[in-house]
């Protein structure tokens, strides 16, 4: 039998968080894949942690593309999917796989879909479905449209598919396969001591903050930043700090923070530590111990909750996503709410929460890899006036005994019959 030649393609930690466990997967059933991997994006960069060389050291790389065009404009995303797109067709035409998988939003991975769909290669998107704000909701869903099986988080997200005239066999619910990595880590008391400590902090006596450009609403990206600013210089605690992404935007909330370092030393050598990327792993460990996560990552939003760490959303940046219970929302910040609304979530834990999956997505994945017969001539949508009934059923959501503090639940789906008219 043939093997499946999967190609996998990431453009930055952002989306190997998800792709990576599946990589592994594929690797595993290596007697039915062939798995290819491919790194772009801000993973080639500097600005982007330099996440190249943790990839490159434990994984062979196929190719490499660099598709990022420096500067901190609208017009250098606009050429960057351009010469993303230049760059995918001589690598898949090279490599010629069977199929190509992509995740979620982001220009780079619009380049990556709309080059595979135009190359009539099978295209699976994961984490289609979703809401997001700023430019990325609209590329998460142009995506989709270009894609051909759809491996979505949770039951509104397939939902959403489904309504956007999806046919319902291409879409399935497989949950986030980042909630397989969180599920295997050692999160025992001795492993996060010894984590943080290696960051140089105690758990459950930091923050951190990861705050990324609204590519829209540039104004209030700024003003958003001069606030968390304020916010380390009275914060009680030590900050674990991470560098924005390479969005637009960028350059000037980098330049806003080596100002404020400058003026403002003593905070930064005693409580803010500037970091560009810490290993998948750990940063999931530093999650499970801070006293919460402040900022627009969608590590607030999807991430937090399996922990049950309190999380603060700052602004537009993932506007329509599904809230779990552990985020409290702010359309924009003044300092000294930043401030109090730290304080009073010292010592607070959640019950974790599943929003995004239960830990089994890569089993789910691989299966219908494996049975889908890749048909790329005849992607066909659902007519708007068709309608579809979605049929939910009960599910139980991840048990994970996480030093025994973690709680089952029981998530009633509710059932949905999705009618067009
Ligand atoms: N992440 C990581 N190391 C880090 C920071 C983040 O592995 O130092 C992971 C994090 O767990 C999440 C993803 O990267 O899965 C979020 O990345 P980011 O905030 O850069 O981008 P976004 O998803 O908000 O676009």
């Amino acid at each position: 039998m043939n093997k499946r030649k999967v190609c996998i393609v990431t453009t930055s930690r952002a989306d190997f968080s998800k792709l990576e466990p599946l990589y592994q997967g594929l690797l595993n059933a290596h007697d039915v894949f062939e798995p290819i991997l491919v790194m772009s994006g801000s993973h080639l960069l500097v600005e982007g942690g330099n996440t190249w060389r943790d990839i490159e050291q434990k994984y062979d790389v196929a190719a490499k593309a660099y598709t990022v065009v420096s500067g901190d404009t609208l017009e250098c995303m606009a050429e960057s999917v351009s010469l993303g797109i230049s760059k995918f067709t001589s690598i898949f035409s090279s490599l010629k796989p069977d199929c190509v998988v992509v995740h979620g939003d982001r220009f780079d991975a619009l380049a990556v879909a709309v080059t595979s769909s135009l190359l009539h290669i099978y295209t699976v998107h994961i984490e289609g479905g979703e809401l997001s704000g700023t430019i990325d909701g609209s590329l998460r869903h142009a995506i989709t449209k270009l894609s051909h099986l759809h491996f979505v988080c949770n039951e509104q997200a397939r939902t959403r598919l489904l309504r956007m005239g999806e046919a319902p066999n291409t879409v399935v619910l497989t949950g986030c396969p980042s909630y397989d990595r969180f599920k295997k880590l050692n999160m025992e008391e001795e492993s996060l001591i010894s984590v943080c400590k290696s960051w140089g902090v105690v758990p459950f006596k930091f923050a951190i903050v990861m705050q990324h450009p609204d590519t829209v609403n540039r104004d209030s990206t700024v003003r958003d930043f001069k606030a968390i600013l304020q916010f380390f210089e009275s914060c009680p605690d030590p900050i674990l700090f991470f560098y924005p992404n390479i969005d637009p935007g960028n350059k000037r909330i980098i330049k806003l923070l080596h100002e404020h370092q400058k003026s403002h030393q003593d905070v930064y050598r005693t409580s803010v530590k500037i970091l560009s990327h810490v290993p998948f792993d750990e940063f999931a460990i530093l999650l499970r111990s801070a006293t919460c996560i402040i900022g627009n990552s969608s590590a607030v939003v999807r991430e937090a909750c399996f922990f049950g760490t309190p999380a603060v959303l700052v602004g537009n940046r993932q506007e329509g996503r599904d809230l779990p219970r552990n985020v409290r929302a702010f359309d924009s910040l003044a300092s000294a709410c930043l401030v109090n609304v730290y304080k009073d979530l010292r010592g607070v834990r959640y019950a974790p929460h599943t929003s995004y999956g239960s830990g089994n997505a890569v089993d789910i994945m691989i299966a219908h890899l494996a049975e889908s017969r890749p048909s790329t001539t005849s992607k066909i949508f659902n007519d708007a006036c068709t309608p579809i009934k979605v049929i939910c059923t009960q599910q139980t959501a991840v048990t994970n005994t996480n030093g025994g503090d973690q709680v089952e639940e029981k998530v009633e789906r509710i059932s949905v019959a999705v009618d067009a008219t």
